[in-house]
């Protein structure tokens, strides 16, 4: 008699598509297969021909028992679970009723357990994209597990801001669980966080639910129902569920809190909670590595216990709660041609930026403030209050303007701020600056912006689309002289309407005016290319 073997096939959520190769081969090569009456069926193509058990719901341990008494008697037995039979499968049982019989691997019949996609992963791929940080797996199901400490998973899990996928979320007679499973999370998490239930996902009766925690059993959970519940970070995009792959988000004017861009992410700033603090790391080599030092209450409390014996008392019930941070980030100025800034708003600024916050001076006219907080609108409140012009970042307009010599030469101020007040922190494909000169001399370079604006003689000149990058730089093209001010704002925000419009994410507006060559009758002039020149000491 050959030896028998037992294969633990889990079979994935259903259609045959989404069961692995070799749990279809197993299936195929076993004489018997043991199963719930339902899962037989999802699979009843497979098995024909060959001897089936079928059991009912509960008779998991009878199942287990058949599966070791007929590889005993020489068979191959597939015993198979729906999703991953090791995930509240058969794959334990089968092995403690082989435990039992004192069986061990080397004398005894082989076990082959065959790994199938579970419910946590078929449901979320349904969903969107909602496991993709840390997650748990959580069974309501209180038949072999006490309520209690289901609960106690429920709040932990909850706590530590884990995906949590609900298995066996609610049967007919257990309906109470997932109302107290609510509950407790409704306790740790926003009432907002997207929660998908997944019914009977990849098979005939599929249904999906997009939700939240607060409205999530206004919909049918069942049996076959897989609860998934976002962490702190989960949203919400064009009906997908989607976790990003990190925590640290960011709030520019204008928009809502959103979780930094994939690239954004990468750098160490992003994460100020990590070792290394979110700082530079500075390596010396000629040092050893230092274990972390303490902080000085660690000290004082180790020379205390060292000098008493006692230890200190720690508060009591002190548990971490997770709390998310944000990133607010902003520009700072002080006008639009204005370019002094007095003592007192300075000092002001600094202690609105706090320690933690960091500002950098950039080329567009601007301070850029990055500080943690979730109150932005108290920050920007009281800033303005204190005179500084706040504008958002990103995807942006700013309008840059000269000092006016120092608003000596004042005619042009009033477009400036007109500009200003209509396009400023408007939303563009891509940042664009729109740089404004007071007189012909132009000495704020305004001719090497996106848009360049020399007042001139009563009116204004235009240049579009400068180009400051690359080996075809060039400064923007001479479209207009002379427009008179009566016309400047209008046709300025038609062009701006136009490229917000017409204009691809992310492209720049030069190119932007070259590819579509005309701009409200402005008319885009080739570039002449470079001339390449032989050097003469070669
Ligand atoms: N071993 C299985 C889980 C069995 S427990 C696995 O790894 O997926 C039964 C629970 O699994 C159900 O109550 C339901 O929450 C979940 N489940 C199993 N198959 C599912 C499917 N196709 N769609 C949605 N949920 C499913």
């Amino acid at each position: 008699m050959t030896a028998g073997k037992i294969f633990v096939v889990g079979f994935g959520p259903g259609d045959e598509a989404h069961m692995t190769h070799r749990a279809k081969e197993a299936i195929v090569d076993s004489d018997s297969v043991i199963g719930y009456k339902t899962y037989m069926d999802l699979v009843s193509h497979l098995i024909q021909g060959k001897e089936l058990v079928r059991t009912g719901m509960t008779e998991e341990v009878s199942r287990a028992q058949e599966a070791v008494k007929q590889a005993e008697n020489g068979k191959k037995v597939s015993v198979i679970s729906s999703g991953d039979a090791g995930l509240y499968g058969m794959a334990g049982l089968v092995y403690e009723v082989l435990i039992e019989k004192g069986w061990k691997e080397d004398e005894g019949i082989s076990v082959e357990i065959i790994p199938g996609v579970s419910a946590i992963n078929s449901c979320a791929s349904l969903l969107g994209a909602p496991v993709m940080h840390d997650a748990c797996t959580i069974s309501l199901s209180d038949h072999l597990t006490p309520w209690e400490l289901i609960m106690t998973r429920v709040e932990a899990a909850a706590k530590a801001d884990f995906i949590i996928a609900l298995y066996n979320p609610k049967s007919g007679k257990r309906t109470r669980q997932i109302e107290e499973t609510q509950r407790i999370l409704l306790e740790h998490r926003d009432p907002k966080t997207p929660v998908g239930l997944v019914k009977s996902a990849f098979r005939e009766r599929q249904h999906i639910v997009m939700t939240d925690l607060e409205h999530m059993l206004e919909y049918e959970i069942g049996m076959l129902t897989t609860v998934i519940i976002g962490n702190n970070s989960t949203f919400y995009y064009d009906g997908k569920m989607i976790t990003p792959r990190g925590y640290q988000r960011k709030y520019t004017l204008g928009e809502e809190k959103q979780p930094l861009k994939p690239a954004q992410r990468l750098k160490r700033e992003a994460e100020p909670w990590a070792m290394h603090g979110g700082k530079d790391e500075k390596v010396d080599s000629s040092v050893n590595p230092k274990p972390s030092p303490m902080n000085s209450v660690e000290l004082a409390e180790e020379a205390l216990f060292a000098v008493t014996g006692e230890a200190p008392e720690k508060p009591a019930n002190e548990s971490p709660i997770f709390k998310q941070t944000a990133v607010f980030e902003f520009a700072v100025s002080p006008g639009v041609w204005n370019k002094k800034v007095n003592a007192k708003q300075l000092a002001f600024l600094a202690e609105v930026i706090g320690e933690k916050g960091e500002v950098s001076y950039t080329t567009s006219h601007y301070l850029q403030v990055s500080l943690e907080t979730d109150e932005p609108q108290t920050i920007t409140r009281k800033l303005e209050q204190d005179g500084w012009l706040i504008s958002p970042v990103g995807d942006v307009i700013h309008v840059k303007a000269c000092d006016f010599c120092d608003g000596e030469k004042k005619d042009g101020i009033p477009y400036a701020e007109e500009l200003q007040d209509k396009l400023g922190g408007l939303k563009v494909p891509k940042v664009m600056n729109i740089g404004f000169n007071g007189c012909g001399m132009a000495c704020y370079g305004a001719v090497t912006d996106d848009i360049g604006i020399i007042y001139r003689r009563g009116a204004f000149d235009l240049f579009l689309g400068a180009k400051t990058t690359g080996r075809n730089a060039h400064t923007g093209q001479p479209v207009a002289e002379g427009l008179s001010p009566d016309k400047l704002v209008e046709t300025m925000v038609n062009v701006i309407e136009e490229y917000r419009e017409k204009g691809l994410p992310n492209e720049r507006f030069h190119k932007f005016f070259k590819r579509i060559q005309n701009i409200q009758g402005f008319q885009y002039q080739e570039m002449p290319e470079p001339v390449k020149v032989d050097n003469p000491c070669e």
